[in-house]
């Protein structure tokens, strides 16, 4: 589903490179975390996945279901099924949490070029995807992430993450400093978006995560590189050993 190959990767303001070299493969049906210390460059890959500006690809290819992502703007690459949780949510007040989902799943369609949702259909829905994802309705009449908890705002993106029904999602959870009730919405909406014709790339700092979203492959990150792969048993020998070991042995 994805392939990247030799990817490189610099900042377009000042020219420093941050990702240098990387390749990365992920099959449908696949949970793949990728993990590494801060600073390893795991954020400049989503955003690069998402097609953020400001970053610019010097040397090799990133192929999503046999078509060059690079070469699709934003719009196109949520259409093909592609979809991104951030780690900052942003608020938008004034703006009813139901209303920006409509919106999003509306650009989604007509990008696809499909008929927009009625209103009953849309809440229909909704109504189906958060029960299943044990939503409050009450919550989604309330302004987008304003006042939310941690846990509010990633019951309310897992919500959006499973309305638009993509293809490949990657959830950056790096730095977010997740509550115990954020870390179970998180891995319960996971877990719960598996499916053979869909794969989910989980890039986290902390193994914790991980107790609750047994992953199918890990890819360690370091300075630009995915250093080391394995399944679950090596996010278990990172937690043990740290990240300083493991990038070492894997220098030696
Ligand atoms: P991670 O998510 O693994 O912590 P990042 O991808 O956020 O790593 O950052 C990798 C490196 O790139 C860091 O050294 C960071 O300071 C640098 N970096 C990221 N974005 C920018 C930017 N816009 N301008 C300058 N440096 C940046
Ligand atoms: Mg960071
Ligand atoms: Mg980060």
């Amino acid at each position: 589903m994805l392939e990247i190959k030799n990817l490189h990767v610099r900042i377009e303001e000042d020219g420093t490179e941050i990702i240098k070299g990387l390749n990365l493969s992920v099959k449908a049906g696949e949970v793949a975390a990728i993990m590494g210390p801060n600073g390893s460059g795991k954020s400049t890959l989503s955003y690069v996945l998402s097609g953020k500006e400001d970053y610019e690809v010097t040397e090799g290819s990133i192929t999503y279901n046999g078509e060059d992502l690079l070469e699709m703007d934003i719009s196109e690459r949520a259409a093909a099924g592609l979809f991104l949780a951030f780690q900052y949510p942003v608020e938008i007040p004034g703006v009813p949490t139901m209303t920006f989902l409509k919106e999003a799943m509306n650009a989604q369609r007509k990008q696809r070029g499909e008929a927009e949702l009625t209103t009953p259909d849309f809440i229909k829905k909704v109504r189906a995807a958060a029960k299943d994802l044990q939503i409050e309705f009450n919550m989604l009449k309330r302004p987008v992430n304003v006042g939310f908890s941690g846990g509010e705002k990633k019951r309310a993106e897992i919500l959006q993450m499973s309305l638009l029904e993509p293809k490949l999602c990657v959830l950056d959870e790096t730095d977010s400093g997740l509550d115990i009730d954020a870390l179970k919405v998180v891995s319960d909406g996971v877990n719960h978006l598996r499916d053979p014709n869909r794969a989910v790339i989980v890039i986290t700092h902390y193994q914790r995560l991980l107790d609750h979203i047994v992953p199918d492959t890990v890819h360690v990150l370091s300075d630009g590189k995915i250093i080391k792969s394995g399944d679950k048993s090596l996010a278990l020998e990172l937690e043990e050993k740290g990240y300083a070991d493991i990038i070492a042995a894997a220098a030696a």
